[in-house]
């Protein structure tokens, strides 16, 4: 299947519509999720056009992996988090909502359920607070 470039993502990365960013570098950017599943999950993406894992570069893929490494050490303190679950999508059948690969990067703690995908729609204010306590954390 083709990237599309309409994708919200895509638009995120050419800065038509805002995100709460907390790690940029070359080849990748993260930002926290709008409907987040628990507090401060994250997703990583490359700034590279990729449908998903099928057709994403090898190079871009293990930029966006050892980006996610970062952001789960970053949230086990910044979010007292006790583990972390990595989720990915491909394609509809998998569960891909937004057709610009992304790794989701969630913060668990244990008894605490997920959301349900799409459930809840986080206060921009509190995305904000989190995301600069993050950003704070991968910097130091
Ligand atoms: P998928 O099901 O494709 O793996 O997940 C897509 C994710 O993107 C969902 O968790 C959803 O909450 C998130 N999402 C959808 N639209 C936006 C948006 O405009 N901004 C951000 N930050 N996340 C979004």
């Amino acid at each position: 299947m083709a990237y599309d470039p309409g994708n919200i993502f895509a638009k995120i990365l050419r800065g038509e519509i805002p995100a709460h960013k907390v790690y940029e570098d070359e080849r990748v950017i993260a930002f926290l999720d709008i409907m987040p599943r628990a507090a401060g999950h994250a997703l990583v993406i490359p700034k590279a056009p990729a449908r998903n894992l099928l057709d994403v570069e090898a190079a871009d893929l293990a930029a966006v992996m050892a980006v996610a490494q970062r952001i789960a050490r970053a949230q086990m303190k910044v979010f007292a988090a006790e583990g972390i679950t990595l989720s990915q999508h491909n394609e509809k059948a998998g569960g891909q909502e937004v057709f610009h690969l992304h790794v989701h990067v969630i913060p668990r703690h244990i008894g605490v359920e997920l959301r349900a995908p799409l459930s809840y729609k986080e206060a921009p204010e509190v995305l904000t607070e989190q995301a600069a306590r993050l950003k704070t954390a991968l910097m130091g």
